[in-house]
């Protein structure tokens, strides 16, 4: 994997003002900050990289937290979440001592644009036509809605898996990737994936998109969110399994958490970040008028409110990544927290 710097900045990129930012953020952190070029996509113009930053201790004996975002290349604001919770802590390694301290016991990964192409063009899929979200090899176990769940019809219509049996697109792969490489394995690993266009309410979705069976670390979902609405209250955030909304074919966290279930060594709880879109449009229905008002807040005051309001979330889920140890269940508890979330998001009682 190549060792990318913030100097080797390939010329060629056509100017996207999130990989700038995130080149001044390198830039910015200096030796706490590490940073690889993944892969790199061809777009018109030139090429653009996707690029992976990591901070704090590689020692895979020590839980590790992702901040994902751009996935989807029409959500910036997903991207800009990352890249502001990023800045903060770069720019707070200059005097925070007790930063420091949790980096010495702590792994940080962050890639904020996965999809650089559909980010500079505008558009949810990659610059070959393709979902991401639902280009791993992976079919849901129960009838799909309609193209949203992922289709194989054609590229021009959204939400194309991939021809059947090619390999996953580069940004797919290199998300896995960088996954396996920093996250998977550890005792405890958890990412965040920040997307935006759903609803009225900001969620927290976990495994499983392509299945209404319940993850094998309920319990542990279950702990962590009594530890967030202990802890963060008031919050805005709904947590639920994404199964509760719509199935997917091909998404990549149902895909990773497989893969940690076949590895079988450590907890690993993917999360991804629906910001509740819709109540920007409601507050500014113009918004509705702009191809990217469905998914982005358009107004600057109410972007600035928007990355805010998220901030204290993501520094949360560092500090839970850094503390799982002391929440997660034990075996005393693991059947309560299992029991509890059955009844809480699968009703059941069994
Ligand atoms: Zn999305």
């Amino acid at each position: 994997m190549a060792v990318f710097t913030a100097d080797a900045a390939p010329v060629v990129a056509p100017a996207l003002p999130e990989l700038q930012e995130l080149w001044r953020l390198i830039d910015q952190g200096g030796a706490m900050v590490r940073a690889r070029e993944l892969a790199r996509v061809s777009v018109a113009g030139g090429e653009l990289p996707v690029v992976a930053v990591t901070m704090g201790n590689p020692d895979p004996a020590v839980p590790g937290l992702g901040f994902i975002g751009g996935v989807h290349g029409l959500e910036r604001i997903g991207a800009q979440v990352v890249l502001a919770y990023l800045g903060s802590l770069v720019r707070r390694l200059r005097w925070d001592l007790s930063l420091h301290q949790q980096l010495e016991s702590l792994r940080l990964v962050f890639l904020p644009v996965v999809n650089p192409g559909g980010v500079l063009t505008g558009s949810r899929a990659n610059p070959q036509g393709v979902d991401l979200m639902r280009n791993a090899p992976q079919d849901a176990e129960h009838p799909v809605p309609f193209l949203v769940g992922g289709q194989r019809l054609s590229r021009r219509l959204p939400w194309y898996r991939g021809a059947i049996g090619a390999p996953m697109q580069p940004e797919s792969d290199a998300l896995c990737r960088l996954v396996r490489e920093e996250l998977l394995g550890r005792p405890v690993a958890m990412t965040i994936d920040c997307h935006s266009g759903f609803g009225l309410h900001d969620r927290i979705w976990f495994p499983y998109a392509r299945s209404r069976r319940p993850m094998r670390h309920l319990a542990e979902v279950h702990a962590l969110c009594e530890v967030l609405d202990q802890g963060l209250s008031p919050h805005p955030y709904i947590m639920e399994p994404q199964s509760r909304h719509y199935l997917t074919h091909g998404d990549l966290w149902d895909h990773l958490y497989d893969e940690s279930i076949t590895l079988d060594r450590g907890v690993f709880l993917p999360m991804t970040l629906e910001m509740g879109s819709w109540l920007w449009v409601k507050k500014n229905p113009r918004q509705l008028l702009s191809r990217h008002g469905m998914f982005n807040p358009l107004i600057e005051h109410r972007q600035r409110r928007v990355l805010r309001r998220h901030m204290a979330w993501l520094d949360f889920m560092t500090r839970a990544a850094q503390g799982a140890s002391r929440w997660m269940p034990g075996p005393e508890s693991r059947l309560d927290h299992g029991e509890q979330a059955l009844i809480r998001w699968y009703r059941r009682r069994d």
